[in-house]
């Protein structure tokens, strides 16, 4: 197949860890690539922001990122993103005069807005898949006034879920949230987001570390991850556990505010002594840190996905996980760890202390996390199953009476 993905502000050449390159970033390039090795042609659409980029750059065997002049050559706030998408579809379809794609897939909201408006001025018109990635009626309601998305979203999000072929959610929950905003539960197949198994494992070499107990928490610095309720867990813990924190966009002592915001918050709750703010780091360091913990935390209020959890099963660690989102399908309670409510540091204390405090248990967990992520969420398997949706809604397309039968796992 000819694969079209268009990811606006998440391109797979991104540095991760900041404030708008996580998980969307990641899902990306590994699917891209995953098909490229299954052997289809895959071209990725971003935003050029930065004047420096080439027009289109090989990124993995049968892949090419190609970067869309839209707006300012610059970064731009995801969120300020919408006035540009016009161009970024008008740059899309100008490609697919010499490049006609069978599947186009969009990922996040805005990205599905500029695929069908590429795929409506095509010829022939590919069939337009979308991953939402993230829900804006979803973020209101956790954030409320702390949203800064487009109003428009409010609108444009469940017209791009109504008007795409298919959608695919991430997770269970996802689904549900779907069907509330008006798509048609036939056209929506699940499909998690994935890991790379080879990469984040058990074995292999471990960052230093002390003698305490060491509970890790990784991610984008965003005040929904609820990185200050671990900080606040750690405070109510009886044993002299020390968190490290991976993500944001400045080292420790930079200029990230919400770095400063969880440095402040630490030193509120007196365990600034154990609490390390490592800032950002590249994926290549990341699995050495995770074999280092005894216990990885995603205590986020809300979580679309969360890929942190299943790097963290991947490498044999056990999770505390809020039973949210993703969260609920990835985490186990009980068998690969621990799920707490969302922001309730009391829950969180409680569930790293009863896993800090049977370090045998929580070696089960994590051996039992590996096989389940293996299982069931190896990219290839994603990739697979990706490929699977694609293939059904062209043939739904091609004979649209007969729509075939749900690709859902
Ligand atoms: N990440 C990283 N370096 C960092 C912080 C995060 O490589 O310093 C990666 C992390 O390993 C994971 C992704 O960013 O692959 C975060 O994805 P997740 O789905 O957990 O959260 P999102 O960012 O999508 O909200």
């Amino acid at each position: 197949m000819r694969i079209a993905m268009v990811s606006e502000h998440a391109s797979p050449l991104a540095t991760l860890g900041g404030e708008d390159a996580g998980g969307q970033n990641v899902h990306v390039a590994a699917l891209a690539a995953a098909l490229g090795r299954r052997g289809h042609q895959v071209r990725v659409y971003t935003r050029r922001d930065d004047p420096d980029l080439p027009r289109s750059v090989v990124f993995a065997r049968g892949v090419r990122v190609v970067h869309v002049d839209a707006g300012p050559p610059e970064h731009v706030p995801k969120d300020d993103l919408l006035p540009h998408i016009p161009a970024l579809a008008d740059g899309i379809a100008a490609d697919w005069r010499t490049w006609a794609p069978d599947v186009v897939h969009g990922h996040f909201w805005m990205s599905g807005v500029a695929a069908l408006a590429a795929a409506k001025a095509s010829s022939p018109s590919p069939v337009v898949l979308q991953t939402f990635h993230a829900l804006g009626v979803v973020k209101r309601r956790h954030q409320g006034a702390a949203d800064t998305s487009p109003p428009e979203r409010e609108w444009l999000e469940p017209e791009v879920g109504r008007s795409a072929d298919r959608v695919i959610a991430t997770c269970s929950d996802e689904a549900f949230e779907l069907k509330k905003l008006g798509v048609p539960q036939e056209r929506i197949s699940v499909i998690p987001c994935g890991v790379d198994v080879e990469h984040f494992q058990p074995d292999g070499p471990v960052a230093e570390r002390s003698a305490r107990p060491r509970v890790l928490v990784v991610g984008r610095m965003v005040p929904r991850k609820g990185v200050g309720t671990v900080i606040e867990a750690l405070s109510m813990l009886d044993t002299d556990a020390e968190l490290v924190i991976v993500g944001g966009g400045a080292p420790p002592g930079g200029s990230d505010p919400e770095l400063d915001r969880l440095a402040g918050l630490a030193e509120r709750f007196g365990v600034s002594d154990r609490v390390q703010l490592r800032g950002q780091l590249p994926q290549a360091e990341l699995p050495p840190i995770y074999r280092s913990a005894d216990v990885v935390v995603c205590a986020p209020w809300y979580e679309p996905f969360g890929i942190v959890p299943l790097e963290a099963m991947a490498c044999g660690r056990p999770v505390v996980a809020s039973g949210v989102g993703g969260l609920i399908d990835t985490v186990v309670h009980g068998r690969t760890g621990l799920h707490v409510p969302p922001r309730d540091a009391g829950a969180v204390a409680d569930a790293i202390a009863e896993l800090l405090a049977d370090p045998a248990r929580g070696a089960r967990l994590g051996a039992a996390g590996r096989r389940r992520v293996v299982s069931g969420y190896a990219w290839e398997r994603v990739a697979a199953d990706t490929e699977r949706a694609y293939a059904a809604t062209m043939a739904d397309a091609a004979a649209p009476d007969a729509r075939s039968l749900e690709v859902r796992r």
